[in-house]
């Protein structure tokens, strides 16, 4: 703890709350530049079926490459660049960047779904259809293989707005997951309501007894809505075998791969490749 000689008011939290402010300060001001020299890259994480052990698809996942502080996480920045909008930028970025690679492993053999977040703001955005569609076109990519993450706290928007939104990519072809699920306000009128394919169950139902039993009636919810239901965090073999007998779809965490660069997650891909499926082996 700091001394400051005539003030005995130096509690830890008040310092570490200034930190804060002055860290967030500076990445927000980083993030200018960041954003002009492309410092990100997408990592990629495997989504594997609970059936077959297949590889399903993989998540694109942002990661900053700070120039002094290295490698700094989404969870670091995207709340930022959602406060100064520099998240739609970023988020074209990502749809380029992960639509262009999904179409190049296409070209080499491996053609595989790739998930991408959408930010709050890119989707409330006018031109997000039209943001979508160009880069389907501008890499030649077939909407079913593209999914869209998106949050329960998107769904609260205007209603008429969320709906239209939401057909109109499903009509595209595009696949819609439902990210996070079960740690916001979930109100279970919008996973009947709206065109959705896919809910991936926050990794927070990963865990003890009773949140086993939650997970349980989540995907008894998600087989009655005939809605894919993907397990986040997946971590354990103990979790894997309860998932599968439970009859989950799909599992994605660290116990399979962590988020891998292109070469790793390529290697990952090719490694797990028969020739007429992407197959785990750790089946
Ligand atoms: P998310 O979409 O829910 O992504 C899953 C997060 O859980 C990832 O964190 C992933 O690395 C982590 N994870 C995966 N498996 C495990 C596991 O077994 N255990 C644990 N403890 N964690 C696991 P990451 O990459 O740091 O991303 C955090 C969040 O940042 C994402 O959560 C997503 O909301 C956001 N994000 C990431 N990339 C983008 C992007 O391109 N655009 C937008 N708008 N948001 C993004
Ligand atoms: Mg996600
Ligand atoms: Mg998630
Ligand atoms: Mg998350």
């Amino acid at each position: 703890s700091r001394q400051c000689g005539y003030c005995f008011f130096d509690k830890q939290m008040s310092i570490n709350m200034s930190e804060n402010i002055k860290d967030r300060l500076g990445l927000e001001n980083d993030l200018v530049t960041a954003v002009k020299n492309n410092e990100f890259e997408l990592y990629y994480q495997p989504k594997i079926s609970c059936i077959t052990q297949a590889v399903t698809g993989v998540e694109a996942l942002i990661r900053w490459h700070h120039p002094t502080r290295g490698l700094v996480p989404p969870d670091d920045f995207i709340s930022i660049a959602e406060d100064t909008g520099q998240i739609l930028q970023l988020g074209n970025w990502v749809l380029d960047e992960s639509m262009r690679q999904q179409r190049e492993w296409h070209k080499a053999g491996l053609t595989i779904p790739v998930s991408i977040n959408i930010s709050a703001h890119q989707f409330n955005a006018d031109d997000l259809m039209m943001n979508v569609s160009e880069m389907l076109v501008k890499h030649g990519c077939d909407p079913a293989m593209i999914e869209l993450e998106i949050t329960e706290s998107m769904l609260l928007g205007n209603a008429d707005k969320v709906n239209q939104t939401l057909h109109q990519l499903s009509a595209m072809g595009i696949k819609l997951a439902l990210d996070d699920f079960g740690t916001g306000y979930s109100n279970l009128a919008y996973l009947q309501k709206y065109p959705l394919d896919i809910l991936k169950i926050d990794r927070a139902f990963l865990g003890d007894q009773t949140r086993s039993m939650l997970m349980g009636t989540i995907l008894d919810m998600g087989r009655v809505l005939g809605l894919k239901v993907v397990a986040e965090g997946v971590e354990t073999k103990a979790q894997v075998n309860w998932l599968v007998e439970n009859g989950c779809d799909q599992m994605q965490g660290f116990y399979y791969s962590q988020p891998l660069p292109v070469a790793g997650i390529t290697d990952y891909l090719i490694s797990y490749c028969t020739p007429d499926a992407l197959k785990h082996k750790a089946a």
